[in-house]
């Protein structure tokens, strides 16, 4: 038992030494390395499993795709039946992306055509590339907590310490200054500062891009009239407004929280749970504008794995199991439920704690509400929302210990799931007193 013992306790130091020696770091994403000590090696479900065998319930979610749960039965079978009959699109039109295409417009209020990439970032890219083109203007307005993706327009301005906000706060080096200086970055649910910037510049903005729920850094709700009010405003001042549903994209509703909300953007950007877990984002939006990436036109729009079939057959069996009518009140009554539930406990113990979330999205901070901008977060007791989630990882139930992430409930998760979790986080909070 002891030598059994010793093999399997070495797996996950052998990957990681392999792992480090051979890509920086180890991981391939910036985000990724937060337990140096964990190597996940299976996910089924609402678990995943460390390279010991050992079981956790999963909320972290790989930052929000498994909206089913991982490696679920029927999105790999449809991928799979793809994938056997043709495994990359290398010309022409193809029938399961038709069909995707057809069914994202059908469900979502801005869609009217789509076109579709990998990464949530490619897509962002794309949306900011196409509002340039159609508006002849340089600049965008992104909003202070907002997370768009990695490339240099938007990689500014998430969780900014205290005195970077209100400043342009770049996340890389090697980002080119003239992008840097192209974008705005304005308080989250401040209408009146993006009034002011339009009335000053209007005339050199081409985009307005936001989270409709600044899901990266937990849950901020937006004010209605606050969107209503960039809706507004964008159309006054011929602005794009791109509503960036990355995280939100049918985790909230087939129509993505623009259709929670009822007001329509220009452009939506989609990704994470629309594959549930394989590679897939969309560009949708107003046909005139996406008719300027149709090939000859005058934006550029490629990508040799766009709408790969095996990402596109996982989507469209998602919408299958995201149409039938119990799937979304099963999803938002477990996201109820351990919201209700935590409420119970820090009322009970007394903590100075908020719970956040909305549908099959949650999580604590460690302060009081209202939490209405990312300026309002840096209230949040850091060090205990860290050590939280650490001692929830060691009664397994997987949250990432970084601050201010959200976690995401799955249709795989139960009850019992939801009530397990509920137990250890009475336990935790407990010990962490007030
Ligand atoms: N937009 C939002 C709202 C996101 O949360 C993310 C990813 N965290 C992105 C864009 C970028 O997506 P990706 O990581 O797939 O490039």
């Amino acid at each position: 038992k002891g030598t059994l013992m010793a093999t399997t306790a070495s797996r996950s130091q052998q990957i990681i030494e392999q792992a480090q020696r051979y890509i920086p770091g180890g991981v391939s994403s910036a985000n990724r390395l937060v337990e140096p000590n964990l190597v996940f090696t299976r996910a089924q479900g609402a678990y995943i499993f460390d390279a010991e065998g050992k079981r956790y319930i999963d909320y972290h979610a790989a930052f929000g795709p498994p909206l089913l749960g991982h490696c679920h039965p029927e999105v790999q079978q449809r991928a799979a039946e793809a994938m056997a009959s043709i495994d990359v699109i290398g010309v022409g039109s193809s029938e399961l992306e038709a069909q995707l295409a057809q069914k994202i417009c059908e469900h979502v209020p801005s869609a009217e055509k789509v076109l579709f990439c990998n990464s949530g970032s490619e897509a962002t890219y794309a949306a900011l590339r196409l509002a340039r083109a159609v508006t002849g203007r340089q600049k965008i307005i992104k909003f202070q907590g907002c997370y768009h993706g990695w490339h240099d327009a938007v990689l500014m301005n998430v969780i900014s310490p205290a005195d970077k906000v209100g400043q342009r706060d770049p996340l890389s080096a090697g980002m080119l200054p003239q992008a840097i200086e192209n974008t705005l970055v304005l308080p989250f649910n401040d209408l009146d500062s993006v009034r002011q910037v339009l009335e000053e510049q209007g005339s050199e903005i081409s985009a307005i891009i936001l989270e409709l729920i600044p899901h990266n850094i937990g849950t901020v709700l937006p004010h209605l009239e606050f969107v209503q009010g960039l809706r507004d405003l964008s159309s006054r001042y011929n602005v794009v407004l791109i509503f960036d549903e990355v995280v939100t994209g049918f985790r909230h509703g087939l129509g993505g929280y623009q259709a929670v909300l009822g007001v329509t953007p220009d452009l939506t950007t989609m990704a994470k749970s629309i594959a549930n877990g394989f590679p897939l984002a969309a560009l949708a939006g107003r046909a005139d504008l996406l008719d300027h990436c149709k090939p000859g036109g005058d934006v550029f729009f490629a990508g040799t794995f766009n709408a790969h079939p095996a990402s596109v057959a996982a989507s469209l069996a998602v919408i299958d199991i995201l149409e039938r009518p119990e799937s979304y009140a099963t999803l938002f009554d477990l996201g109820k439920r351990m919201r209700d539930g935590l409420r119970a406990i820090i009322q009970r113990y007394g903590i100075n704690a908020t719970v956040a979330g909305f549908g099959s999205v949650f999580l604590l901070y460690f302060m009081e509400s209202p939490i209405e901008k990312y300026e309002d977060l840096l209230r949040n007791d850091v060090e205990k929302f860290v050590a939280y989630r650490r001692a929830l990882i060691k009664r397994g139930i997987y949250e990432l210990p970084v601050n201010l992430k959200r976690n995401h409930i799955s249709l795989s998760h139960t009850v019992a799931d939801i009530d397990e979790s509920l137990e250890a986080a009475d336990a935790v909070l407990q010990e962490l007193g007030s």
